[in-house]
């Protein structure tokens, strides 16, 4: 299955789902969840510093022997590393672990106060030294983009943020439409359970034929968000890419919008600030 783009704003094309691999550790694991992503036709992994796995992604994708150019890498610069000149080292620590000559997309992980618009310079300067080819943030609330924004060159092209049903972030996307800034859902399955037992995702999934879980990754990528779901499980990383074979009708987009509850599952960014 050939899994379509979302083009970023410099035109650089961007898988609209990938596989997230945060907490996959164990080396064995890791490589088979990359295989069987990588058979079901994923290019996209997304991986940070602080997962402590880019050493296992790098060494699961030379592996595979798909071509390093079909391939999008996401690594993201971890908050202990934050400011200009220690970022730019960090970046060579990821870059060194990967074992790749460039990473696809760089993102400052979480908006560290004081700290994030001299991060953000120094992705600028990456993706200028062409080190990079796409840069971008994370968990950057309207605030923190606009703080980015007055001091950059470069607008971001992505911004990963905790997004699903229960977390619509209507005023986020909507900021980033304006701006031309993709938007991509982190925890797009609310860490498994809880939205797989929802009366509405369920009666849609028995509508249309499909899994809860299909359900909600199609309500993602049908709005035009990138999705990177998690999962180990060969079975299920097959199944989480089967969401393009079919359409969501408007009227029961709208169910799925109105399920937002702006319910979190993870850290709310202000934390960091
Ligand atoms: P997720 O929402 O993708 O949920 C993953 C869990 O859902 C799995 O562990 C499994 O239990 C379940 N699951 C997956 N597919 C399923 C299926 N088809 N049927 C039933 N259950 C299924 O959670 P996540 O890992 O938190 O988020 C995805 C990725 O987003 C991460 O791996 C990471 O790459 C990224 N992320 C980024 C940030 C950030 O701060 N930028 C934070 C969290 C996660």
């Amino acid at each position: 299955m050939m899994i379509p783009t979302v083009t970023l704003h410099n035109g650089v094309r961007m898988p609209i789902l990938g596989l997230g691999v945060w907490k996959v550790t164990e080396k064995e694991q890791l490589k088979n969840a990359i295989k069987a992503a990588l058979d079901a036709g994923y290019r996209a992994i997304d991986t940070a510093a602080v997962y402590g796995n880019e050493t296992e992604v790098g060494e699961a994708i030379r592996e595979s022997g798909v071509p390093r150019e079909e391939l999008f890498i996401t690594t993201k610069v971890w908050n202990s590393d934050q400011g200009y000149e220690t970022t730019l080292a960090a970046f060579e620590v990821s870059l060194q672990k990967l074992g790749l000559d460039y990473v696809d997309l760089y993102l400052v992980h979480w908006p560290v106060k004081g700290k994030y618009v001299d991060t953000y310079r120094a992705l600028e300067k990456l993706y200028e030294d062409g080190r990079v080819r796409a840069i971008g943030v994370s968990n950057f609330h309207i605030h923190h983009l606009e703080d980015v924004m007055t001091n950059a060159k470069v607008k971001p092209m992505v911004n990963q943020i905790e997004l699903h049903p229960k977390l619509a972030q209507t005023e986020i996307r909507a900021f980033c439409r304006e701006h031309g800034i993709a938007v991509e859902a982190w925890s797009p399955l609310m860490q498994g359970g809880e939205i797989f037992e929802n009366e509405v995702i369920a009666q849609l999934a028995e509508k249309y034929g499909k899994t809860p879980a299909q359900i909600v990754l199609r309500w993602d990528v049908q709005s035009g968000i990138i999705t990177i779901p998690k999962s180990v499980t060969p079975e299920r990383i097959l199944e989480n890419s089967q969401i393009f074979d079919f359409m969501i009708s408007d009227q029961d987009m709208k169910r799925i919008d109105a399920l937002n509850e702006n319910k979190r599952v993870g850290t709310n960014p202000e934390k960091y600030d």
